[in-house]
């Protein structure tokens, strides 16, 4: 099913081909893939989910998946958590159908049976076995409770279509409740449901089988497949192969690509895993399924996408998160404006990692998302001029959101390029896509007719004319102040980053905060190169196998050495780096352990000296016979210019670092500018 190009697409005429299906037609190949945003669990916030779903339709996309909905009572993902199993769960859904469809988008609704994943006591899964990121064991199901179950989705997909959703996507991956069959990792049955390949997957047959007798022949099915489980023990290729042809034959209409169990330790998603770096998983499946196949993972730029369709890899391309950051995405991309697109840089801190905290997901890069009801950059009826001093992450963000209202902005920096610490965060291996928000920006800023001062310092008299003033003046690093401090071995994270010195070949890091950690990864790497940029080299390392033959598509990882002998050291008790984001952290430390970084907790510093940096811990001092000692001590806010802005009666407001250090991040900063902006 090869998309044919139209003559009005001429930008990406593959990834704006529509996608006939027979019985629909979807406008073009760009899936919203499924992400939970917490607004699914009380029919209260379903007005709010039908805004977020009909921005992104109005925005371009061609079908779109819901977060999940559990079936049934134990497939709950938690307790009170989205389900669809009762006749009065249906009416609330229909806000959100008839928002997409206003918007010329198809929708399905993701049944999602989270299996021993369900965080609660109630959960079941073939055999009782505890999954290694849960403390509910799972209760083992009899023959007639896995009937139930199946019964279970056959009603929830009726009801969604009852609902007035176009189809359902059967989440069959990631290590949730239809995965745990067919894996021999958790299954474990003997019975008519486990034992051999054909019977492990004979659940996920018949669920397809009976929610397509459920709902008639012109309802979407698309079946989430674990083309890589990147587990021990998980499903090898020719199973793989075969759960494709028999889902096809029981009635799917489309396959979408899943990867990678939740317990896994590879990642999937995060930054550092390349663009597109698992697509030839769904290129080595298309010559065996007659049906269309949809890719997924890392794919954020309409670039890729397109590239992705044209080489015949898949018949659509999902994103997810980029959908979150920009709900645009497509209509930019139609009308040939990449440029103007707000990237997902895949950090997860405001979508993944609110939803592991139980907090409602946005995106670092758009705060408006899951807020479109209640946060609007309205045009204002009457016009200021805004000074905004410092053009870091808030100071962007505060100028574009106040210019694009209306307000006459000056955006002011004392540095020669916008961005502020960012352009340290680039040079990060594995953080590369956040040139990609400076790329935004600096569209972002023309576009919105922002007059931009660089190479600029500010002084409280240079902002006597405007009406409002705005210090996003960021930070300054802290200093510590044991004995050598001031020692020629002693640098700022700012001196190595900013490439001003070259570290020697021993290094110790003072401070295990995220910039600590960034600064280690960026001396294990020689020159700062990462295997983000090369999906074979990161492949190898992390143990991916390249060929997808065995099991579970694990092979032994091969991690390239490190480029120098680091320490990486705090004060506090404990293992470093236990405060680094939830789903991105274990990622972290599990690559700077694969470069021998020695990480210490429990750190005195005694002091600095020629022969290198001399520490305690547990009573017993040490001597690191380091080059160097880089200081990653944390932050402290930069606000020289308010005092003399006070002096001359002019009250600034304060966002991002100017405002408080203490955990600061650029998710922080560019809520707290763009909130500033929309009240101005
Ligand atoms: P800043 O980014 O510090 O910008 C302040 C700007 O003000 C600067 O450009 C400065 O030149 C300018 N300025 C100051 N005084 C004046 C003056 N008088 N006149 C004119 N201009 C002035 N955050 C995350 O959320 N996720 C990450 O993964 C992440 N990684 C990071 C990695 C590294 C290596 C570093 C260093 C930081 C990282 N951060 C990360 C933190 C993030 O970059 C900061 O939280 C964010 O940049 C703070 O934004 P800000 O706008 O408050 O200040
Ligand atoms: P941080 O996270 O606050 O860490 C500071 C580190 O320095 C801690 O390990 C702290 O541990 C140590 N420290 C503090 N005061 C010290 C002192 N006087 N002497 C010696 N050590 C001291 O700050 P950061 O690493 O500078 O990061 C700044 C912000 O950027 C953070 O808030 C972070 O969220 C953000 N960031 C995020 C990411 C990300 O991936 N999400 C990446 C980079 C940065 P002890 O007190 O135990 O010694
Ligand atoms: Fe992407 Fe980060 Fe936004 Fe999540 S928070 S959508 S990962 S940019």
């Amino acid at each position: 099913m090869t998309p044919q190009p139209t003559p009005t697409d001429q930008h990406y005429p593959h990834l704006f081909a529509p996608l006939d299906l027979g019985f629909t037609r979807i406008r073009n190949r760009v899936l919203m893939g499924s992400m939970h945003t917490g607004l699914e669990d009380r029919a209260r916030d379903f007005p709010r989910l039908a805004a977020y779903f009909a921005e992104r339709a109005e925005g371009g996309v061609g079908l779109m998946v819901t977060g999940g909905f559990s079936p049934n009572l134990v497939g709950w993902l938690k307790p009170f958590g989205g389900k669809l199993s009762w006749p009065w769960e249906v009416r609330p859904h229909k806000f959100v159908t008839a928002a997409a469809h206003e918007h010329g988008a198809k929708i399905c609704l993701q049944l999602l049976h989270a299996g021993r994943y369900g965080y609660h006591p109630l959960t079941v899964a073939p055999s009782k076995l505890k999954a290694p990121i849960n403390p509910f064991t799972p209760r083992a199901l009899s023959s007639r409770g896995v009937e139930r179950q199946i019964t279970a989705y056959a009603d929830a997909a009726r009801r969604a279509r009852e609902a007035g959703y176009d189809g359902v996507e059967v989440m069959g991956s990631e290590g949730y409740f239809i995965n745990e069959f067919t894996a021999p990792r958790t299954n474990k049955r003997n019975d008519a449901w486990g034992g051999t390949p054909e019977k492990r997957m004979r659940f996920a047959v018949e669920i397809v089988r009976r929610v397509r007798e459920a709902c008639g022949p012109d309802f979407i099915i698309i079946y989430r497949l674990s083309m890589l489980d990147l587990v021990e023990d998980g499903n090898q290729w020719q199973e793989i192969v075969a759960q494709a042809k028999a889902i096809e034959a029981a009635g799917a209409t489309i396959i979408n690509t899943g990867i990678g169990w939740h317990e896994a330790r590879i990642p999937t998603i995060v930054t550092s895993v390349p663009r597109a770096a698992f697509v030839d998983v769904t290129a080595k499946l298309k010559p065996h399924v007659a049906l269309p196949l949809i890719t997924s993972n890392r794919i954020n730029m309409p670039d890729v996408a397109e590239r992705i369709l044209a080489e015949g890899i898949a018949d659509m391309v999902s994103l997810a998160r980029p959908l979150l950051a920009d709900p645009q995405w497509a209509n930019k991309a139609r009308a040939g404006k990449a440029q103007a697109i707000n990237t997902c840089i895949a950090c997860n801190q405001a979508c993944l990692d609110h939803v592991f905290e139980n907090k409602r997901a946005s995106c670092l890069v758009n705060p408006r998302a899951c807020a479109e009801t209640e946060l609007n950059y309205d045009k204002t009826f009457a016009p200021k001029r805004v000074a905004v001093v410092g053009s870091g992450p808030a100071g962007m963000a505060c100028a574009t959101v106040a210019a694009e209202r209306g307000h006459r902005v000056t955006l002011f920096d004392a540095a020669t390029e916008i961005g502020g610490q960012f352009n340290y965060a680039k040079k990060i291996p594995g953080k590369e896509e956040f040139h990609e928000t400076l790329r935004y920006f600096a569209h972002r800023l023309e576009e919105t007719g922002v007059s931009l001062k660089l190479s600029t310092p500010v002084s409280a008299d240079m902002l006597k004319d405007f009406d409002e003033v705005v210090l996003a003046t960021g930070i300054t690093p802290r200093r510590v102040d044991f004995p050598g401090a001031d020692h020629a071995k002693v640098l700022s994270y700012v001196d190595v980053l900013s490439g001003r010195v070259t570290v020697g070949r021993n290094a110790a890091l003072i401070g295990a905060g995220g910039i600590g950690f960034d600064v280690a990864e960026y001396l294990v790497h020689e020159g700062g190169h990462s295997s983000t940029l090369d999906p074979a080299r990161w492949m190898a390392e992390w143990g991916v196998d390249p060929t997808f033959e065995a099991r579970g598509s694990v092979v032994p990882a091969r991690p390239e050495p490190p480029a120098r002998e680091v320490w990486l050291l705090q004060r506090s008790a404990g293992k470093p780096g236990a405060r680094l984001g939830k789903t991105s952290g274990w990622v972290h430390r599990a690559t700077l352990k694969a470069k021998k970084v020695q990480m210490l907790g429990g750190v005195e510093y005694l002091g600095v000296d020629d022969a290198g940096l001399r520490i305690r811990v547990e009573g017993v001092e040490q001597l690191l016979a380091v080059d160097h000692v880089v200081v990653c001590a944390g932050q402290e806010p930069r606000r020289d210019l308010q005092v003399d802005l006070l002096a001359a009666g002019i009250t600034p407001h304060l966002i991002g670092g100017a405002d408080v250090a203490a955990e600061l991040d650029a998710k922080r900063a560019i809520d707290q500018g763009s909130r500033l902006a929309a009240s101005l």
